[in-house]
């Protein structure tokens, strides 16, 4: 056979394959996606059902991706019990990854200028919309919280814009990052992470937060002890972790706390901040990170921090309520420097994929972190297992 001839029919071939249009004219797929995939949506409060929807057309710029697992986030769980977002109908989950299936002829390179490929396994950050204040990698810029992220988005006619599916839509215009070398526990936690990469950044804005630093982190739920490791794997050693659970504190000082505080073993917080004092040697902390939602908890940590020590407050993802301190004790007398933190920067988030391949590298057991593990179908299992507290973080794991 002559070698025209061969090419002549695999150009056929390949022109059948992509359903008689030319080649060079259509976005890249991989394997069979199926005409149809499913959404789990809320419906209603306490509620989602499983729902299938054709499977979009994928757009020059957008990319098909096959969800793997997403992380249940305490905002989900808000959202689940009482709608304080109004977003029902809605698919949610928003800490998610997959592999990329199909995407248009347009998508070439990730948002940190990484090449993109069938096959790489992705996950997303913020939306953008026309918000010039909204700017990729610029730590003046403002942070996520004032963006579009997939998950939390109403429902709309094309239907996959959240991770608590089979498949996602990543529109042309969303952030998208190539992490294929983190493993599906890792691209899992991505999210969380980036939350507290953010916070160990604002502490460090302060000028106070060193290597040799004594640190209080209060709250050993995923988000504290995710602070933990993050402050390892910076090089802070010298930290004590407060909470009233034995179970958490024990998994604290695996993540690499040296000492830790039973706040239920006090009366009082007098000698709560004794006990703290007393894990540093007779030391108030320099620096403390309050990580519970309690406003309790905030009134008492400033009772931990030394004069001229910082604090950084990141545990009121929701309205808790009013938290009551002494102007005069804790904060003037004692020059406290404090800093709010809240979500992350497109900067943060590409920290954390380093993170997480140090915070593995030095040993911290961050797989441990994910306690519970469900399949799509029992997403309403897996939100009411988040409620009931039990457990650290929980995930859907779609294979
Ligand atoms: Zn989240």
């Amino acid at each position: 056979m002559e070698n025209k001839n061969i090419e002549e029919i695999v150009k056929k071939v390949l022109e059948s394959m992509m359903g008689g249009a030319p080649a060079s004219s259509r976005g890249a797929s991989a394997g069979t996606v199926p005409k149809t995939a499913r959404v789990a949506k809320l419906v209603e409060k306490g509620r989602f059902e499983l729902q299938e929807y054709p499977i979009p057309e994928v757009g020059d710029g957008d990319i098909l991706v096959k969800v793997e697992g997403c992380g249940v986030c305490g905002t989900d769980a808000h959202e689940f019990k009482n709608d304080p977002f109004g977003l029902i109908p809605v698919v949610l989950g928003h800490e998610g990854t997959g592999e990329i299936v199909k995407m248009g002829k347009n998508v070439k390179k990730d948002s940190a200028g990484k090449d993109l490929h069938l096959g790489d396994k992705v996950v997303t950050c913020m939306i953008f919309k026309d918000n010039p204040d909204i700017t990729m990698f610029d730590l003046n810029k403002q942070n996520v919280g004032g963006a579009d992220v997939y998950g939390l988005l109403p429902d709309d006619d094309k239907h996959f814009n959240g991770w608590f599916s089979d498949y996602i839509l990543i529109r042309a215009g969303s952030t998208v990052f190539n992490v294929s070398d983190l493993d599906l526990n890792s691209r899992v936690l991505i999210e969380p992470c980036a939350v507290l990469v953010h916070a160990v950044e604002r502490a460090k804005s302060t000028g106070i937060l060193r290597f040799n630093s004594r640190v209080a982190v209060q709250g050993c739920g995923p988000i504290g002890l995710i602070c933990i490791a993050v402050l390892r794997t910076m090089g802070v050693e010298n930290i004590t972790a407060v909470d009233g659970e034995p179970k958490r504190l024990e998994f604290a000082k695996r993540m690499g706390a040296n000492k830790t505080v039973n706040f239920k073993e006090y009366k009082g917080i007098e000698n709560l901040a004794k006990a703290v004092e007393d894990s540093f040697g007779g030391h108030l902390a320099d620096f403390a990170f309050q990580c519970t939602g309690s406003p309790v908890a905030h009134s008492n940590i400033y009772k931990f921090i030394r004069n001229g020590g910082g604090l950084c407050e990141l545990g009121f993802f929701i309205n808790g309520g009013d938290a009551t301190i002494n102007p005069h004790f804790d904060i003037c007398a004692k020059e406290i420097t404090t800093v709010g933190s809240w979500v992350y920067t497109l900067r943060d988030y590409a920290t954390t994929f380093d993170f997480l391949k140090r915070a593995k590298g030095i040993g911290l057991p961050m797989d441990d972190l994910i306690t519970h593990r469900f399949p799509l179908e029992q997403i309403n299992e897996a939100l009411q297992t988040n409620l009931s507290m039990q457990g650290l973080k929980i995930a859907i794991i779609n294979k």
